[in-house]
């Protein structure tokens, strides 16, 4: 009996979770990956739950993940909404940040757990950015990338000392995207002032 409970409640849990990345238009293959659920078993979730024409419209994506690194720091409000996601991944454990800005994961691969506290990081990022420039697959595609490779790190801001995320091999003014957007608005009470809108430190 109580191993048949334990299967109900993990399976409701991969299926909670399948409907939350379905909810972010998520592809079927990051599903997959934090399920385990089979990409028949998806589509049979989407077809159910989300194609009736009752509930929201969500497209379902198939197909390869977005990659490109220099996508989050393509414009300073990618690179300070690209730094909010990581300081929302820290504050969820999803990776770990060292006293010297150094990113290490924290999951040994994704599973049900960590989907959903990816979810978690997105909604919060969402309620941040009310017009948020990174999908979630960006996000999926950002955590990915501070986790598995060091393409991207985190750079500090001479101006207010704020950590930032940057491209390795993009040429670093040490202006963080913040600093770069205060410098770049005309502010009718003066000289710009860059310490006030930090990004979220991490
Ligand atoms: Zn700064």
């Amino acid at each position: 009996m109580r191993l048949t409970d334990d299967r109900y409640a993990n399976e409701k849990s991969q299926f909670d979770l399948a409907l939350r990345m379905i909810g972010h238009e998520a592809r079927t293959g990051t599903i997959t990956e934090c399920t385990g659920l089979s990409d028949d078993r998806i589509r049979k979730l989407y077809g159910t739950y989300f194609r009736s024409g009752t509930g929201r419209r969500v497209r379902r994506r198939r197909g390869k993940s977005p990659q490109q690194v220099q996508f989050f720091v393509k414009t300073p409000l990618n690179q300070l909404e690209a730094t909010t996601l990581v300081a929302l991944f820290a504050a969820n454990l999803l990776i770990r940040v060292d006293a010297k800005h150094r990113m290490h994961p924290c999951w040994p691969r994704p599973d049900v757990e960590y989907g959903h506290r990816l979810c978690r990081a997105y909604e919060t990022y969402q309620l941040l950015h009310p017009s948020p420039k990174l999908s979630f697959e960006w996000a999926w595609a950002l955590l990915q990338h501070v986790t598995r490779n060091e393409e991207l790190y985190l750079a500090t801001c001479a101006g207010c000392h704020a950590a930032y995320v940057q491209d390795a091999y993009a040429l670093d003014h040490a202006e963080c995207p913040a600093c770069s957007i205060a410098l770049k608005t005309p502010s009718a009470a003066g000289p710009p002032a860059p310490t006030r809108s930090k990004p979220a430190r991490v």
